[in-house]
């Protein structure tokens, strides 16, 4: 089944451009769908000062602000990627689950190629600016 790319970074908790070695990886993470009213709409909070609190520990409908907890929600979601493999130039598609696993000392999304089966790392950006406190 192919994947479908996501619209507008509006549909999507995570969206990565990457290159890796000699090939690439796009990555993305739609939305979790409310069960409550079943729309596509859940992700993390927004705080009073309009920004997304990413280390809040529930996820929430922005529709009818319910609640869940940040690993219930998470292992629904999955981690769609397509990419050209570094290792044999295959370009295909996969999935993952949304779970950084360590790959070569760094948090990463892990897949394997689909033809070669090697595995593929998409690192979590180390963020170079130091947050003001
Ligand atoms: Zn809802
Ligand atoms: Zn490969």
């Amino acid at each position: 089944m192919a994947l479908k790319k996501p619209n507008s970074m509006e549909e999507c908790l995570y969206f990565t451009n990457r290159s890796i070695g000699e090939g690439f990886a796009t990555a993305w993470v739609y939305r979790g769908t409310c069960p409550k009213c079943n729309t596509p709409t859940v992700g993390k909070p927004i705080k009073k000062n309009g920004k997304v609190d990413k280390k809040a520990d529930v996820y929430e409908c922005s529709k009818c602000k319910y609640q869940e907890p940040n690993e219930e929600t998470e292992s629904k979601l999955k981690v769609e990627i397509q990419y050209k493999c570094p290792h044999c130039g295959n370009e295909g598609e996969a999935t993952t689950e949304y779970a950084r696993k360590t790959f070569e000392g760094v948090p990463s999304y892990v897949f394997e190629c689909g033809k070669c089966n090697k595995k593929i790392g998409i690192t979590k950006k180390m963020k170079k600016s130091k947050k003001k406190k």
